[in-house]
């Protein structure tokens, strides 16, 4: 596909970092008038817990106990918190709820890969992926269904952005894919339970150790959220998953980088794709608001970064596009003038449906690695996992909005005709 010329439209519109999209509050009762307490940090529980008439004392020791149950021991049924005292637990039930995002469908890949498709309580549709691997189980999580931005070859930019998630719907899908891979630890708040082993909180043997936030949506436009459920994820009394376990991608929204680095100190990914900037401004059209400089910079000053941690840039492999030598030794020839601790993981292109772009030729992917290898940078190419069930790098759309009209209208005849 040398050939294609793209006209970019002058006046696409691209989000600043003050959010556009509508965030539903934290903290909202459900129809029953119950309060659901997912996605609550401790100090909210304890807030709720003084509202609904307990003292100051009582509020925060159940609010430390509450929380433990919840993200600690992964339970949502108040009867089984049994360091709570009986009387108190139909009080609890008659005012909370410890949700879970609802499963709609669960899909398995010939190649260990699960996909679930999610839906919020108001009826959108998300996605999360798990990808097991020989040393670590990775968790690809959603920070907002659909997206903002218009990267030209993810098919999640040709999404409507519905709405951010929120710190429920994001820590929520770490909970489901717990419960899904039955990895709770086992162990007891006040030992009154069995003791608790090591093995219960290290990574070893675990499933799920790793968490990326590449899922559907650009983590740094819903960043609060984000922030809040990671907190959840982090907090040793909480899913207690360390931080270096953590990796946040963004496409690049640099005002919202130093903070992330601040705030939550997460690994950082980059999607660089390119560093020609013409090019970047097509295929990442967010390099036209901030560009490759100013984004390398906002990566040199990344609070965590160091040759321990270092950034992953991310580089999409489309052919004729970006995969030259000279894009190579240009990438190479940047790295090196920010001096940034830094890897490259070059992404063959998951191709889908409509898409405008070829994947690179595996000789070409090859030769790029090797450029940039021999530079001393480490440049490893991912293999595509879950292909079969559509669960690659920027496959992620929610099947109803993958559907066509004319499908979509096939289906309801369908129905309408199985229900007589
Ligand atoms: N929005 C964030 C995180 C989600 S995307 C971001 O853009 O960084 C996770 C990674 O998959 C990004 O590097 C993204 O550019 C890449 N990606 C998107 N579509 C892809 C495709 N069709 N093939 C391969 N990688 C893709
Ligand atoms: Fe959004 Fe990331 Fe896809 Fe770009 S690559 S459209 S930022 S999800």
């Amino acid at each position: 596909m040398a050939d294609i010329d793209i006209q970019l439209p002058t006046s696409m519109p691209i989000a600043g970092h003050i959010d556009p999209v509508v965030t539903p509050r934290g903290v909202t009762a459900r129809p029953d008038g119950k309060v659901d307490l997912l996605g609550l940090p401790r100090t909210e529980i304890t807030r709720l817990f003084t509202e609904a008439g307990l003292d100051a004392k009582a509020a925060k020791l159940r609010g430390k106990q509450v929380f433990h149950w919840i993200y600690h021991r992964g339970i949502s049924d108040f009867d089984s918190m049994t360091d709570i005292a009986k009387a108190m637990r139909p009080w609890l039930d008659a005012r909370f709820v410890v949700g879970r995002p609802e499963i709609v469908v669960s899909q398995h890949s010939e190649d260990g890969t699960r996909k679930w498709l999610l839906r919020t309580a108001d009826g959108h549709d998300y996605e999360m992926v798990f990808i097991p691997d020989a040393d670590r189980g990775t968790l690809c999580v959603t920070s907002q269904e659909g997206c903002t931005l218009n990267c030209r070859f993810c098919h999640t930019g040709t999404m409507r952005l519905v709405r951010n998630l929120t710190p429920g719907e994001i820590v929520g899908q770490v909970m489901l894919a717990r419960d899904a891979l039955g990895e709770w630890p086992k162990g007891a708040m006040n030992g009154l339970d069995d003791e608790e082993t090591e093995g219960d909180y290290s990574a070893d043997g675990r499933l799920l150790t790793n968490i990326v936030m590449m899922g559907m949506g650009e983590p740094l436009y819903n960043y609060e959220n984000v922030r809040d459920a990671l907190k959840l994820v982090m907090d040793n009394e909480g899913l207690a998953l360390s931080k270096r376990r953590i990796t946040l991608s963004t496409s690049g929204v640099v005002p919202m980088m130093e903070k992330c680095g601040e705030e939550i100190g997460v690994n950082l990914a980059v999607s660089l794709h390119s560093v020609v900037k013409e090019v970047r401004d097509e295929i990442v059209p967010i390099n036209r608001k901030y560009g490759i400089e100013q984004l390398l910079q906002a990566c040199a000053d990344y609070p965590s970064a160091s040759n321990a941690r270092r950034i992953t840039f991310e580089y999409v492999m489309l052919k004729d596009k970006n995969d030259s030598d000279d894009d190579a030794r240009e990438l190479v020839r940047l790295i090196k003038q920010y001096k940034l601790p830094a890897k490259v993981n070059l992404i063959p292109f998951n191709p889908w449906p409509g898409a405008i772009y070829e994947c690179s030729t595996p000789e070409r992917i090859r030769r790029f690695s090797e450029i940039v290898f021999d530079a001393g940078i480490s440049a490893p190419v991912r293999t595509p996992r879950g292909r079969d069930i559509d669960a690659a790098c920027g496959q992620l759309k929610t099947a109803a909005q993958k559907m066509s009209r004319a499908d979509q209208d096939r289906l309801a005849e369908e129905k309408q005709a199985a229900l007589g």
